[in-house]
């Protein structure tokens, strides 16, 4: 039965293009980073055929479009970029592509709308978005409805995978939130160190204050000063854990170590890297949106030694050994 049933499938396939009827087209979507081209998977599903700019580990700040990154772009419908200046090497190329017409779409634009975007110390709105989840479903409810737009007769396919996906983001908010604010974890002891500036939303999420060597960008390196003054914050408040991010280079993680070891305080690194603006690799935990939030609340628990509470069933997530609940 089973075998009858795909041979005329098959036939069927092979049939169409001699009977006049086009294979169903599917919208050509580019997307930018990791985080973005996952969104895309999730809300376009199999209506969209994707091109992903971006794997796991690089760095979206410095990252500049190939001559096949913008070929694909300037074949495709849309492009779905993070924005506020993420991608900063971009700029020219989105200028060039609203001059031919093709659509470019920023996930952060709902969220500035919203106005949910936290700002820096001189006026420039941060980037790193995406680290509260309340964020990313307004990103994914906009990318829905641009997807709607962009192939009407499919509009309630994209909006309920939104709605489906949102409601999955919701129970890793709450789940989040409640593993980080545990009062197991003394409130003066929740304090994120990183490379750079990346978790401002994410410390705002959960209720962790954060701080960054570089700032919101890896464009500029740290300064010798900014170096001393981490190390100091880390002897100052007593914390012992550092994190290094998987695309930004470790160097000024080690420097802060060092200068902290010359104050006489021991600090150590994270059991893992941390997933910033780049997220892990397909194949690894950490390579969609839902594991790469996972992937980072555990390893900033484990790496302190607090609990690690089980993930909702609705993540239908299943976790590595090394980081399943103890
Ligand atoms: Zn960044």
């Amino acid at each position: 039965m089973r075998g009858l049933s795909r041979c005329l499938v098959v036939s069927a396939l092979f049939l169409m293009p001699l009977l006049g009827v086009r294979a169903e087209e599917r919208l050509r979507v580019v997307a930018t980073t990791t985080q973005a081209a996952d969104l895309v998977r999730a809300i376009g599903g199999e209506r969209v055929a994707l091109t992903a700019l971006m794997s796991g580990g690089v760095d979206p700040h410095q990252y500049k479009p190939t001559a096949s990154d913008i070929a694909a772009m300037n074949a495709a419908q849309a492009v779905i970029y993070s924005g506020l200046n993420l991608e900063g090497q971009f700029e020219k190329v989105f200028e060039a592509l609203g001059q031919r017409m093709v659509r470019t779409y920023a996930l952060s634009e709902p969220v500035l709308q919203a106005g949910f975007l936290l700002e820096e110390a001189h006026g420039v709105l941060d980037p790193h978005f995406w680290f509260d989840p309340r964020n990313w479903m307004l990103a994914a409810e906009g990318l829905a409805e641009l997807l709607a737009e962009l192939d009407a007769p499919n509009a309630a396919f994209y909006r309920a995978n939104a709605a489906a996906y949102s409601a999955q983001l919701e129970a890793l908010y709450g789940w989040a939130h409640s593993a980080l604010t545990d009062s197991a974890i003394p409130e003066a002891k929740r304090v994120l160190i990183t490379s750079h500036d990346a978790f401002r939303y994410f410390g705002d999420a959960f209720g962790w204050r954060v701080r960054g060597i570089q700032g919101i960008s890896t464009v500029a390196e740290a300064s010798v000063s900014d170096i001393q003054a981490v190390a100091e914050l880390l002897a100052a408040e007593g914390i012992e854990v550092i994190f290094i991010e998987s695309s930004v280079p470790r160097a000024t993680v080690e420097a802060v170590i060092a200068a902290a070891r010359a104050r006489g305080v021991e600090v150590r690194l994270g059991v893992r890297a941390l997933y910033s603006d780049a997220m892990g690799d397909p194949d690894k935990f950490g390579g969609t949106y839902l594991e790469m939030i996972v992937h980072n609340v555990i390893t900033i628990l484990q790496s302190f030694g607090y609990k690690v509470p089980p993930l909702p069933a609705r993540l239908a997530l299943s976790l590595p050994e090394d980081f399943q609940a103890r």
